[in-house]
């Protein structure tokens, strides 16, 4: 019998705009780390590529994945549908790859209800503050001021969904955040538990809001 040891699902979200997809890029460059690549009917931005940030999809090809159960988790962000199909997911954690998840706090809650028997770890990431939020989004290729003003009122709601992770981190500078979450996933991929300072991100919270 095989006691090959199964990969642990690494959930990283964010209010739009806190670096996320960054760091999930350069945790995905660590020996046994890989990207869950989701499904959206969002259209590309000028530097994404089909098949490597998401599979870009029409509402039609989303529902049908729906309808065949085909997602681990999905839902609507902004006006887009956005969803993890389970077919590679699953038979990489069984080979014992750990798979690192960009989602949002809905399609985490949803996996956190499954309560699937591979090791789960959740981080928050926050930004340093509004100002620096507002740069981030306003550099995108996101001409259109609306969409950053309608970010940043999201960005108020999806704060709210802290509590409901295992780690909440700030990133006010990249390599220092990334490090604060390699320490996090090593001590937790050895079954020990990560502490982190509570009170200073509460703090950090009351003053985002
Ligand atoms: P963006 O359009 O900026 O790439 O992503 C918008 C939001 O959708 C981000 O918070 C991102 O984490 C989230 N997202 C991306 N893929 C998925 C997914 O498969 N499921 C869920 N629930 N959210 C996702």
């Amino acid at each position: 019998m095989s006691l090959k040891k199964r990969g642990a699902m690494i959930v990283l979200s964010s209010p739009s705009g806190a670096g996320k997809t960054t760091l999930v890029k350069l945790i995905s460059k660590n020996k046994n780390h890989f990207v869950s690549i989701s499904h959206t009917t969002r259209t590309p931005r000028s530097n994404e590529i089909n098949g490597v940030d998401y599979f870009f999809i029409n509402k039609d090809q989303f529902q049908k994945l729906i309808n065949d159960n085909e997602f681990l988790e999905y839902a609507k962000v902004f006006d887009n549908y956005y969803g993890t199909s389970k077919k590679n997911i699953i038979s990489k954690l069984d080979e014992g790859k750990n798979i690192i998840f960009d989602i949002d706090w809905q399609g985490t809650e949803q996996i956190i209800e499954r309560k699937l028997s591979y090791k789960l770890i959740t981080i928050f990431i926050l930004p340093p503050s509004k100002k620096v939020l507002r740069e981030r989004l306003s550099n995108r290729d996101m001409k259109d001021k609306l969409i950053v003003e309608e970010r940043m009122k999201q960005f108020s709601k999806d704060l709210l969904h802290w509590k409901n992770y295992n780690y909440v981190v700030i990133n006010d500078d990249l390599n220092d955040c990334y490090k604060r979450i390699m320490d996090i996933l090593d001590t937790e991929l050895n079954n020990k538990k990560f502490l982190y300072d509570k009170i200073l991100i509460e703090s950090h919270i009351k003053k985002l809001i």
